[in-house]
């Protein structure tokens, strides 16, 4: 039986430094690298299989150039099947920077907050409960996650934004 190959878009969406290069090249070579170019919007594909069903990724990672660039919230949702709200436990700025950034993206396209370098909790800013209120307003999943030490982690975040978009897809 020939399947309809499911194509997917994911944008990645969060201020400088949070980790949203370090998350995407985690979940496409399972792997922490630190040399891959943190200065560039970069756009990837990636072949996965997701409950035996193969799934066509396009994975966009963002770039703003400060925290003061939000992203182009009219580009982005004509471009994007789902969104990954990235902010970093151990930056306030970045956190604020979500709930600023989503007031424009508001929407039906499927979004997951997550909020990156838990390993670092000795320099916490951000409690996971503020996570959890944000989440809950912007009705989307919530996960805190490391992309320096979690592996399956990480790729869980894609799938089940992926799973979601699908979902969405088919309504
Ligand atoms: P981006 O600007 O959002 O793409 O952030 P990067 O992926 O370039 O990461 C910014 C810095 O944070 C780099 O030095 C990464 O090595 C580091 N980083 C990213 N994710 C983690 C994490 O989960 N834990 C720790 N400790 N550092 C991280
Ligand atoms: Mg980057």
């Amino acid at each position: 039986i020939r399947r309809k190959r499911c194509d997917v878009k994911i944008a990645v969406v969060g201020a400088p430094g949070v980790g949203k290069s370090a998350l995407t090249v985690r979940f496409l070579t399972k792997r922490y690298i630190g040399e891959y170019d943190h200065n560039t919007e970069n756009k990837y594909k990636h072949e996965s299989l997701l409950d035996g069903e193969p799934v066509h990724f396009e994975i966009l990672d963002t770039c703003p150039k400060d925290e003061h660039e939000l992203p182009n919230a009219n580009e982005l949702l004509q471009w994007a099947d789902g969104i990954l709200l990235v902010y970093s436990i151990t930056d306030r700025q970045s956190f604020n920077y979500i709930r600023k950034a989503r007031t424009d993206l508001t929407t039906e396209t499927p979004v997951f907050l997550v909020a990156n370098k838990v390993d670092m909790v000795h320099l916490r800013q951000v409690s996971t409960d503020e996570g959890e209120i944000l989440a809950k307003d912007l009705e989307c999943r919530f996960t805190e996650v490391s992309a320096a030490e979690h592996v399956i982690q990480v790729a869980e975040i894609f799938y089940d934004l992926c799973k979601e978009i699908l979902a969405s897809k088919r309504k």
